[in-house]
This record gives structure tokens, C-alpha cells and sequence, in this order.
């Protein structure tokens, strides 16, 4: 298709949710009790739209997420529905104030979008669109920070729906109450389960490199983020340390981020969030990044597209499965025995069930 022959975008649909947890989330570092999501439609003037979803954490950055994705609008209107050169272009402009932040968000709600927009285009999913074949996605599923009995059973319920891998989030006030979760979980899963926790960047480097002498003996999958997100010279310690694998990912902007971790030797495994890390266009960077340096990648949250991301990943390890979003979708991706189905999608998987968009805005 020349590129003159493009679709042009004609406006932009943004709507801010706030949507009940029907279980508290619980972490080392804090609780999240409600996802604060902002929904964006991007209408071309051909009459596809392409939708996508981000989250902003708390409900305080919110309306201010919303209204900065809405102020995007004027700068786009008329450009053809061509993703990587509008994600050029809005790298150039925003160069100086910096893409991370709600910047970031933003410019990853256009981008995702974008993508899912030239997807419905082409009446294909998005991983068709890059050229990947579908195939169902080996998922983990999630355990809070529930005590020994409490994540015991949560973890027998993933097994129980065929999940082969479930990650629990620990940093209690003793590495022996850590281990406490961690056994405890084994023995309601069994020998085969694989186990991941996640320390939310509770600890020091040094407290991390002394606990995980310990965990070293648990047969752990890996370890996440035992410190700052950031401290990519201390999670390099902490990996240099340690027998089990180190996990990181989810709170690094974009690729350059992602870059400088992987120079310092920050993490054994690589765990994006579509949405820090750039959208589409930034896990594709992701990906051939990861390839070349040999590391294994997860996804954070996000498993409708993150399940088609990870199907044109050619390191591909474990997609993180989350339900928290599923009341506003029209269709959550399906999970039969542990492994999420993509099941012919078109675009990115991700449309809205109106009724629930409309319950739940703000
Ligand atoms: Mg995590």
C-alpha cells in the first residue's frame, strides 16, 4: 500500500476507568487494592479504530495521564496510520522533556494503538502482522504477599488449573519466612511446579546478596527485582552473588534502560512492561536486544498483547498472566491448562465491553 494511500487519523477516543480489584494485590512495597486505567481509541478516517489500555498505578496520576494522551491528539491528526514514523516523530518532539514518566505512557498508548490499528487494517492479529506464527504461550500465574497458608493456597489453585509456574511475592521480615512461602508452596504444587518470587525492590544489595544465599538451596525460577529497579550496578552484585537466576524489567523506560541493564549485567533473565518499555515498537527493540545477547524474556501484565509479543520473541520464556483487567474487555485471552490461547485474534486482542468501560469511568 503507498504510504499516501494510508489511512489517515481523524481523532482520538480517551476515557479514564477506575476498576475494583476483586482481590487486593499485595507486595513488599505496597497494596493495590484498584487498577487506575486510561482507555484509548484511535479513530482513522476509514472507519478502523485501534484500541489499547494503560495503567497508571495510582488513581492520582490518572486524569492527568488522560488528559496529556488527549493533548497528543492535535499533534496527529491527518498523519497516515503508519506507527514507526509517528513514533519517530514523537521521539523527536518530546527529546527534551524525556520519554519516561507519563510521557512514556502516553507515547505507549499511541504507539500499542497504532499497531492494533494497522493490525485491524490488514484483518490480521498483530503478531500475523509481524510476521510471527501463533502458538499458545506458556503462563505463570501470581501469588501476593499472603503468608505461608494464604500463598500456599493460592498456588494450589493455579496447579489445579493446570498452571506449570507461579510466582509469589515475598521480602517478609526474615529470609526463613521467605523460605516458609516458598516450601509451603511446593508442597501444595509439587516437585514440577516452577516457582518464581518477587521482592517488589525491598531490599539493599547487600540484605539481598545475604538472602539469597539462602534461596539459592529452593530451586527457584528466578528472583525479581531484589533492589531498586534502577541500581543496575547492585543487581549485577546481587546476580554475581547468586546461583538462581535474577529477574528484571518491568520498571525500565524504553529501550535505552533496557540497554544500560544489560551492559551492567544487571539481570540473568529480561521482563518488560509493554507499556514502560516503549509500546509495540519498543519491545520489538526488546526482542531483537535480547536475542542478540542470548537473555530469556517474560512479559509483564498486559497478557492479551503480551502473549503476541512473545509468540515474534525469538527468546521467549514465561508470559505473566493477570485477570485484573478482564471486566473492561470484551474478550480476555483464554487460558486452557496454564498456556494462553490467542485463538485467531485480530489485532492486538484488546475491545472494549461497553457496559463495564461505561461503569467503571470517571
Ligand atoms: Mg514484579
Amino acid at each position: 500500500m503507498p504510504h499516501d494511500a494510508l489511512p489517515k487519523i481523524k481523532a482520538f477516543k480517551v476515557r479514564a476507568l477506575r476498576v475494583p480489584m476483586t482481590e487486593a494485590h499485595k507486595t513488599a512495597s505496597g497494596e493495590i487494592t484498584e487498577s487506575p486505567l486510561v482507555l484509548l481509541d484511535i479513530l482513522t478516517d476509514n472507519g478502523i479504530s485501534g484500541h489499547s489500555m494503560v495503567f497508571t498505578y495510582t488513581p492520582l496520576a490518572l486524569e492527568p495521564t488522560a488528559q496529556l494522551i488527549r493533548n497528543f491528539e492535535e499533534l496527529l491528526v491527518g498523519d497516515p496510520l503508519a506507527p514507526a514514523a509517528i513514533e519517530q516523530k514523537l521521539a523527536q518532539r518530546f527529546r527534551l522533556l524525556g520519554p519516561q514518566g507519563l510521557v512514556g505512557i502516553a507515547l505507549a498508548a499511541i504507539d500499542m494503538a497504532l499497531w492494533d490499528a494497522l493490525a485491524r487494517l490488514h484483518e490480521v492479529s498483530l503478531l500475523q502482522l509481524l510476521g510471527a506464527g501463533e502458538r499458545p504461550v506458556r503462563a505463570y500465574g501470581a501469588v501476593g504477599y499472603d503468608g505461608v497458608d494464604g500463598s500456599a493456597r493460592v498456588a494450589e489453585r493455579w496447579a489445579k488449573r493446570g498452571f506449570q509456574g507461579i510466582k509469589a511475592k515475598i521480602g517478609y521480615a526474615t529470609v526463613q519466612q521467605d523460605v516458609a512461602v516458598i516450601r509451603a508452596m511446593r508442597a501444595a504444587c509439587g516437585d514440577d511446579m516452577a516457582i518464581m518470587v518477587d521482592y517488589n525492590q525491598s531490599l539493599t544489595p547487600t540484605d539481598a546478596i545475604e538472602r539469597m544465599r539462602v534461596l539459592d538451596e529452593e530451586g527457584l525460577t528466578w528472583v525479581e527485582e531484589p533492589t531498586l529497579a534502577h541500581d543496575y550496578v547492585g543487581h549485577a552484585r546481587i546476580a554475581s552473588a547468586s546461583k538462581t537466576p535474577i529477574q528484571c524489567g518491568e520498571n525500565w523506560w524504553g529501550t535505552l534502560d533496557l540497554q544500560h541493564a544489560i551492559a551492567a549485567g544487571a539481570s540473568d533473565f529480561l521482563m518488560p512492561d509493554v507499556m514502560k518499555i516503549g509500546g509495540v515498537s519498543g519491545w520489538q527493540r526488546t526482542a531483537a536486544l535480547a536475542q542478540v545477547h542470548g537473555l530469556r524474556v517474560s512479559s509483564h501484565l498486559w497478557p492479551e498483547i503480551s502473549a503476541q509479543l512473545l509468540c515474534c520473541t525469538p527468546t521467549a520464556h514465561w508470559l505473566e498472566y493477570a485477570d485484573w483487567w478482564n471486566p473492561v474487555l470484551a474478550e480476555p485471552i483464554r487460558i486452557d491448562n496454564g498456556m494462553a490461547m490467542i485463538d485467531g485474534a485480530l489485532g492486538s486482542g484488546v475491545t472494549w465491553n461497553e457496559d463495564a468501560v461505561h461503569k467503571y469511568s470517571v
